[in-house]
């Protein structure tokens, strides 16, 4: 082995590993900007959960308690889960990534899909995994295609239900299938980050598929639906084992004492959380239909965001349609990293801003 580095050397991996990319915030010299690049939600988070992060404020000064107790009960009650087979992350995000350190292995692969979301690549390199990347069928997860690209090396499986930036999802019979062919030692990831909006009858966000297996991990967030992103709030519903596994490695307090709070207070208000799913029924709905009526192309969603297609035709094009809207305040995300070269992804987000939306790219389309 030699040692002859000059520098410390990141272990391999690392360099392969290019750093996410956030959605854009600004609009340069636009007064007032419409930011609706990162599925954030519109209408920000129930007032008792800002109520519970102001009184939390009073005892800084105190560690937060390390098993996050208060809010796993919270989760566990709403859902009616056991508070034991639960845990939380600082955003989902950190569980994703405990999870590829926990089950990968220098040289195991990690099947990610075509569209799949990025963090997941970032992890399986960043624990000196290979991701294996499968396609989708008309940004559709093909459980076909994950079987077919197992080998003895997989040792993890990642899948968005529903899919961003896809915003298509699988419905609970492929996700059974899909369990039911892979060798029982590859733990599959159900991310349902998205899980709160959806409303089809034949979608479960993988309850019923952590409690009857051994190798299924759901993970959640209070990102999106509860409009909690800046306190960082995952959780996940797993079998006691991967708990366990999970436990040893975190950091002893991962969740912050007014995240904690905020999380327990924002899960129990049901009622916020079914105005946020009648606003964003509706205008998924509206937009869809008006963005279809200027003659451009959306893949059917199930979330609070949605995937516009462009014309292949110059000055019409996402980045044109993407530089226009910037320029009115609306900001979108481009996803070409996410395989996507002439599209954008739009978060759902108040009236005025969807109109708004609307009005512009009515007026992109038909310039001449
Ligand atoms: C937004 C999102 C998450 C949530 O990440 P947090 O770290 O909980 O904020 C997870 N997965 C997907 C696919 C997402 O879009």
């Amino acid at each position: 082995m030699s040692n002859d580095a000059l520098k410390p050397v990141p272990r391999k991996g690392i360099l392969d590993i290019a750093a996410y990319v956030p959605g854009k915030e600004h609009a340069p010299g636009v007064a007032r900007v419409f930011k609706l690049s990162s599925n954030e939600t519109p209408l920000g988070p129930s007032p008792h959960a800002i109520e519970a992060f102001r009184q939390s404020v009073g005892h800084l000064e105190l560690y937060p308690d390390g098993q996050a107790t208060a809010l796993r009960e919270a989760i566990a009650s709403v859902h009616g889960l056991n508070t034991a087979n639960i845990l939380c992350g600082n955003g989902s995000d950190e569980l994703l990534g405990l999870l590829c350190q926990c089950y990968l292995s220098a040289g195991d692969e990690g099947i990610i899909t075509e569209h799949g979301f990025l963090v997941y690549k970032i992890q399986i390199l960043g624990s000196g995994g290979t991701p294996v990347v499968v396609k989708e069928k008309d940004c559709q997860v093909d459980v076909d295609a994950i079987l077919a690209a197992v080998t003895q090396k997989t040792k993890i499986v990642f899948i968005a239900n529903p899919g961003n930036p896809t915003g298509t999802y699988l419905p609970v019979s492929e996700v059974r299938r899909l369990q039911a062919g892979l060798p029982r030692h590859v733990l599959l990831v159900l991310d349902a980050a998205y899980a709160e909006y959806v409303r089809e009858s034949d979608y479960e966000a993988g309850i019923e598929l952590v409690s009857n297996s051994r190798n299924v991990v759901m993970t959640r967030t209070f990102s999106k639906i509860y409009g909690l992103a800046a306190l960082r709030i995952g959780w996940m519903y797993a079998p006691l084992d991967i708990i366990d596994a999970v436990n040893r490695l975190r950091g002893p307090f991962n969740l912050n004492a007014p995240a904690i709070a905020a999380g327990a207070v924002a899960i129990r208000d049901r009622d916020f959380v079914e105005t946020a799913i009648e606003h964003n029924l509706l205008w998924l709905d509206k937009l869809t239909h008006a963005f279809e009526a200027i003659g451009l192309k959306v893949t059917p969603s199930v979330t609070n965001f949605l995937l516009i297609h462009f014309p292949d035709v110059d000055g019409k094009r996402s980045d044109d349609a993407d530089a226009f809207l910037t320029s009115r305040g609306y900001i979108l995300r481009a996803v070409k990293g996410y395989g996507f070269a002439n599209s954008l992804r739009m978060t759902v987000g108040t009236e005025e801003a969807n109109r708004g939306v609307i009005e512009t790219l009515g007026e992109f389309m038909g310039r001449a």
